[in-house]
């Protein structure tokens, strides 16, 4: 089975918990446990919270989400066309983070990293950031 859903949305905060609803509630599909889905949840939370906060500072902009279904697995794709980063290993380092209050740890693509088998981040400043992650659930290949 290869499933695939699309969904594009402005960077309004109240879009970041009905973007992870959506995802999680499309990954069941592949039966998950309820700890895989909340695994994926959250990196799907963490990653368009940074295109909210960080991609479009002082205006909106569009986030896109992108996920597949496919072998027991799932892709998904969370693209922005915001400012960008300019060192991408830096900013994947736990407890790195540009946010100059004490409201942001640092920890969102730890996090990601954490709760996904893979993640990738492509970016370059002013050319926005793609994030894609993989998770495979279950043990069945
Ligand atoms: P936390 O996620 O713990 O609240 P954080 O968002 O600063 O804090 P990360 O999610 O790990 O931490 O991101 C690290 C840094 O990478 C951010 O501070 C920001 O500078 C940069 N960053 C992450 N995502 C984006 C994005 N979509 N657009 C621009 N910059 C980003
Ligand atoms: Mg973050």
């Amino acid at each position: 089975m290869k499933n695939t859903m699309e969904l594009k949305l402005p960077s309004l905060s109240v879009n970041e918990g009905f973007a992870r609803s959506v995802v999680g509630a499309f990954a069941t599909q592949l039966d998950p446990t309820l700890e895989e889905i909340a695994d994926i949840k959250t990196a799907v939370s963490e990653a368009v919270t940074n295109a909210i906060v960080h991609a479009y500072p002082d205006n909106l902009g569009e986030i896109r989400i992108f996920a597949s279904l496919e072998n027991r697995s799932i892709y998904v794709v969370i693209q922005d066309t915001g400012v960008g980063i300019s060192d991408i290993e830096q900013a994947r380092q736990p407890f790195f983070s540009t946010a100059k209050d004490e409201s942001r740890s640092g920890m969102g693509f730890t996090v990601m990293e954490t709760f996904m088998d893979e993640v990738s981040v492509i970016s370059a400043p002013g050319m926005g950031t793609t994030v894609k992650m993989k998770k495979k659930i279950g043990i069945a290949g």
